[in-house]
């Protein structure tokens, strides 16, 4: 396989972060070089996540180093979450809205399902840190960015922010 290479991260408004992305038949080699080249620009980027329609391609594929550049990474195609449960408010950014961060609700816990770069089917129980990420990274493959689930004052205060730098 070829070396892994950086790839330009879409940023809002970008209209592929409002799309909803199309599941994989089968993953072929080409699919897990574009997952080995999301890896690499998501370190790059300093990132702990990153789905593919981030990096223009409407596909349902998200990475993610939940303990960063010290820990193992995942690759995940096609991924499923169930059964979440617990509630919990904590800080997110996304390298699509460069420059903000925001309080976000998500669960605590969830099950998940999903296809390795192999096509073999993963099951995982999943909690906290690692279940934030899971939950931003699908909600990009849903075209829901995280800017969409805080209420809508805080909401405003944001985007001007994003829009306008200088009034933060
Ligand atoms: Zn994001």
């Amino acid at each position: 396989m070829k070396k892994a290479e950086r790839i330009e991260v879409r940023v809002f408004p970008d209209p592929i972060l409002k799309t909803v992305a199309k599941p994989y038949a089968a993953i072929t080699e080409s699919d897990c070089k574009l997952a080995y080249d999301m890896l690499e620009t998501m370190y790059y980027e300093d990132g702990v996540g990153l789905a593919a329609p981030q990096i223009g391609v409407s596909k349902r594929l998200i990475v993610c180093a939940p303990q960063q550049k010290n820990g193992k990474e995942y690759i995940f195609f096609n991924p499923k979450m169930t059964n979440l449960s617990g509630q919990e408010l904590g800080p997110e950014g996304c390298l699509s809205l460069p420059g903000i961060s925001g309080e976000v609700l998500r669960s605590t816990h969830l099950e998940f399902t999903a296809l390795d770069v192999d096509g073999k089917e993963l099951q995982m129980e999943i909690d906290g840190f690692f279940a934030r990420i899971i939950q931003h990274e699908i909600d990009h493959l849903d075209g829901i960015l995280y800017v969409d689930r805080v209420n809508f004052s805080k909401r405003k205060i944001l985007m001007e922010a994003y829009h306008n730098p200088r009034v933060l």
